[in-house]
């Protein structure tokens, strides 16, 4: 194994969370017990300090169809508008006809937004079902995987290039830098969007590690990709979506010099030592240490006779659960709203899912697998916290939707 970012081959294991179905692999009834499973291990590079997995579920399994859909929560389609009106008023606020490419570009909640602009858009999307929900919407889809080969077939050049929580799944990583090169144009705008490490490991979020996400980034080690393909970063913050996002703005090496606010925070993340290996070796300690006090909460609520229902199915869920080893003797159902998912059951634990209308008792926990839309959960569900519902939340993110 070489190092996905540098080819270095110094890359030593930090987190393993043993064997783990693909977890976006939401089951009908007729093929539970009969998911594969592959390893979920993390190595750290010694050489540029991007913590990856070792293992790739291939792409085509993991994004030819998935139900994912952005546009079901609404403080995601919130953020998607927050970002097309400010890389619009930042950089193209006086530029005529003006275009933008997202990609992964789901079901074209972050286009949308872009099209209210005045923007020629197009989108890419390897998954057929959101592919198709998109063009439905009348935003222009295309249904493959983002390349050097797709990128020729469309043959044109943007003023922007969109990457939102796309970037870390990329199997053809040096293929798809190479391909914005080719696609941006010379005052073009790359807006990247990333979980941040330095967050997950802040939050204990270690469920943000799954198969999809085969790399996790700082600004340090996503800086490191970006300049061997001739781009740089010239200014970021951090959003709260996810529980702690990075939006980072790119453009081709020379163009601009970097922000003072992309400064503080490189020295921010500096002071941190979260790109050292011994961040890493206590991020594994506390990891283990959750789940043992996540294990005596939920056994303790079971021997109470307390019924403990999932507030969510996020993919992510699916790591906690499976490494926390929580099945449904522990967790009855996981309630969610996605209509897709109605009728299946969680890879690995075979928790069953219950759509919202299927719900028809109150448990006397809602465990928040779902934890990154605090803010919006607690909101949202007060008549049910007034009712005596427990909301818990696994994981206490700094930051929330
Ligand atoms: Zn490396």
């Amino acid at each position: 194994m070489i190092c996905r970012i540098c080819d270095s081959t110094k890359l030593e294991p930090v987190v393993n969370l043993g064997e783990q179905p693909w977890c976006n692999n939401f089951l009908k009834k007729e093929d539970v017990g009969k998911e594969p499973f592959y390893p979920l291990r993390v190595l750290f590079c010694h050489d540029c300090h991007t913590s990856q997995l070792d293992s790739t579920v291939k792409k085509e399994i993991m994004f030819g169809d998935h139900t994912y859909l952005s546009g079901t929560t609404k403080s995601l389609s919130e953020h998607f508008r927050n970002i097309a009106n400010e890389v619009d008023a930042k950089f193209f606020a006086n530029t005529r006809q003006k275009s933008v490419l997202d990609i992964g570009s789901n079901d074209g909640t972050q286009l949308k937004h872009f099209q209210a602009l005045g923007y020629e858009v197009l989108g890419v999307e390897s998954s057929k079902t959101t592919a198709r929900i998109a063009n439905d919407a009348g935003v222009p889809t295309l249904h493959a995987f983002f390349n050097q080969k797709t990128m020729s077939d469309i043959g044109k050049k943007f003023d922007i290039f969109n990457a939102s929580g796309v970037f870390f799944h990329l199997e053809e990583l040096h293929s798809v830098c190479e391909a914005i090169k080719q696609g941006l144009k010379q005052d073009g705008v790359f807006v990247v969007q990333f979980l941040y490490m330095k967050s997950i490991m802040e939050n204990l979020a270690f469920d943000q590690i799954y198969h999809e996400h085969l790399l996790y980034y700082s600004l340090e080690t996503i800086e490191v990709l970006l300049n061997r393909h001739g781009f740089s970063m010239f200014d970021a913050y951090l959003a709260s979506i996810h529980g702690g996002s990075i939006i980072g703005y790119i453009t081709h090496k020379g163009n601009r010099e970097p922000s003072e606010q992309l400064l503080a925070m490189r020295e921010d993340e500096r002071v941190s030592g979260c790109n050292t290996i011994e961040a890493y070796r206590e991020f594994d300690l506390r990891i283990q240490r959750m789940r043992q006090e996540n294990l005596v909460y939920l056994n303790d609520a079971k021997a109470a006779g307390k019924r403990v229902f999932g507030f969510g199915a996020p993919v992510k869920g699916n790591t906690m659960l499976n490494y926390f080893g929580v099945g449904p003797d522990l967790i009855e159902c996981l309630v969610e709203k996605n209509e897709l998912r109605r009728g299946l059951y969680s890879p690995g634990m075979h928790i069953p899912l219950l759509i919202e209308d299927e719900v028809t008792e109150l448990p006397d926990i809602y465990y928040v697998l779902a934890w990154n839309f605090k803010k919006e959960i607690l909101a949202n569900n007060q008549g049910l916290i007034d009712k005596g519902v427990e909301f818990y939340f696994p994981v206490n993110p700094k930051v929330s939707a």
